[in-house]
């Protein structure tokens, strides 16, 4: 009964192994994304997986629980810890599950809700038009200002009167500027809104003490769990005890059925992991190293929105380079350089062919890469803006970068 994948599959472990050979060689600067550690891996590859489990620890709907009310209750018990939250939930499938789990716990289809539009830097379940959760509810959404393009909290706290939203949401995808929970917080109060903190992109950044926490300001928190956080793809919500039933029954029965185990487990492992001094320090090298990053884009040329970063990510806007976001991308990847292309406030340019790239550090600094590093791939950014047809210049790139990522190898990953 022991055959291999490879045996079983040959196409399928084929193409994981290349994409673990990309994982090693490239520089990896998606902001969502991470290298969770081994443990986390092996947690969410285990028999867990085989386990059905719908309900909650000692409320269970079939038999057989005892090992995975011990794991849900670990989960728990550690994320509530690490958060100082009165209550969590590890059952969400992912960060998207999450939020709607919000909304149905708060909300009934047709109200009002309020979130930061897609172009600004929200999330696409923050109301946004082509989500469920635009479809679904009447969605307010705020932005940016035109000038220094930070959260504009004159607009929201105004449109927030004028609409009364029940659901406030606060937190972003391509923001990179610390989120002031606080005043969110006073302007759903000056309208009875129930205020959601998704946190999904900033998570290990809060848990490492690195960027203000939103537990004790908002109601509900929403994360995913494979960003910053380091675990592996998963979604949780923390919230006051207040909420703690609305929360779950919305996630299980109203949203899922058998929450995914391996999953659970894997969590468990990463809020261990989490709660560690070392952690601490690997939320602190993640934001300096952004700030690295961006000081020596700024002294190439590029230009950045906001003019920097407080937290993880940094968004570049490639007009005075003369190249859009999407071509300059592709560059990018050729020189083995790997992040995504991006809407910048009030983008000029259409979202499929946009004027940015979003940058961030979390891959990176979880292979140990610093400052030196930081400065060198601006080098190596500029290089290929300034003549991004020259596969000669790609290639030569991307070999640098392929002897640079040995010295850093990534957890779990082959050096090559
Ligand atoms: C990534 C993200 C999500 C969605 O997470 P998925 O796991 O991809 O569903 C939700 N909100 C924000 C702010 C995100 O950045």
């Amino acid at each position: 009964m022991t055959t291999t994948l490879a045996q079983v599959d040959p196409e399928i472990a084929e193409l994981i192994s290349a994409e673990k050979t990309r994982q090693a060689d490239n520089l990896r600067l998606i902001a969502s994304e991470n290298y969770a550690s081994e443990a986390v891996m092996e947690a969410s590859a285990s028999v867990l997986t085989n386990k059905y489990s719908e309900g909650y620890p000692g409320r269970r709907y079939y038999q057989g629980q005892d090992n995975v009310d011990a794991i849900e209750r670990l989960a728990n018990v550690r994320l509530r810890k690490l958060f100082g939250a009165e209550w969590s939930n590890v059952q969400p499938y992912s960060g998207s599950p999450a939020n709607l789990a919000a909304y149905l716990a708060f909300c009934d289809a047709g109200d009002t809700i309020m979130g930061m539009g897609l172009p600004a830097g929200g999330h696409l379940t923050h109301g946004w038009n082509v989500s469920i959760t635009g479809k679904y509810f009447k969605s307010i959404a705020y932005g940016v200002t035109k000038t220094d393009h930070r959260i504009d909290f004159d607009t929201i706290r105004s449109l927030a009167k004028e609409h009364r939203p029940k659901l406030i949401f606060c937190g972003a995808t391509a923001y990179p500027r610390t989120i002031d929970f606080g005043t969110f917080r006073s302007i759903a109060d000056e309208v009875d809104a129930i205020l959601v903190a998704d946190i999904a992109h900033i998570a290990g950044l809060v848990a490492a003490g690195v960027h203000p926490t939103p537990v004790g300001t908002a109601q509900v928190i929403t994360s995913t769990t494979h960003k910053t956080f380091r675990g592996p793809r998963g979604g949780m919500i923390l919230c006051d005890k207040v909420h703690a039933k609305a929360i779950n029954r919305a996630v299980f029965p109203g949203l899922q059925g058998g929450p995914h185990n391996h999953t659970t487990a894997a969590i468990a492992v990463a809020a261990k992991e989490a709660d560690c001094p070392e952690f601490k320090i690997y939320g602190a090298k993640i934001v300096e190293n952004a700030k690295a990053l961006g000081e020596a884009l700024l002294g190439y040329g590029f230009s950045l929105i906001t003019g920097g970063t407080d937290n993880h990510l940094l968004l570049a806007d490639l007009t005075p380079k003369g190249i859009g976001g999407k071509p300059y991308a592709q560059a990018l990847e050729k020189a083995g350089i790997v992040c995504n292309y991006n809407s910048i406030p009030f983008d000029p340019r259409k979202p499929f062919d946009p004027s940015g790239i979003r940058l961030g550090t979390a891959a990176l600094t979880t292979r140990g890469m610093g400052v030196q590093q930081m400065t060198q791939l601006a080098g190596w950014m500029n290089e290929v803006a300034q003549s991004h047809e020259d596969e000669t210049l790609q290639a030569r790139i991307a070999g640098e970068i392929k002897e640079l990522c040995a010295q850093f190898p990534a957890p779990g990953l082959p050096l090559s």
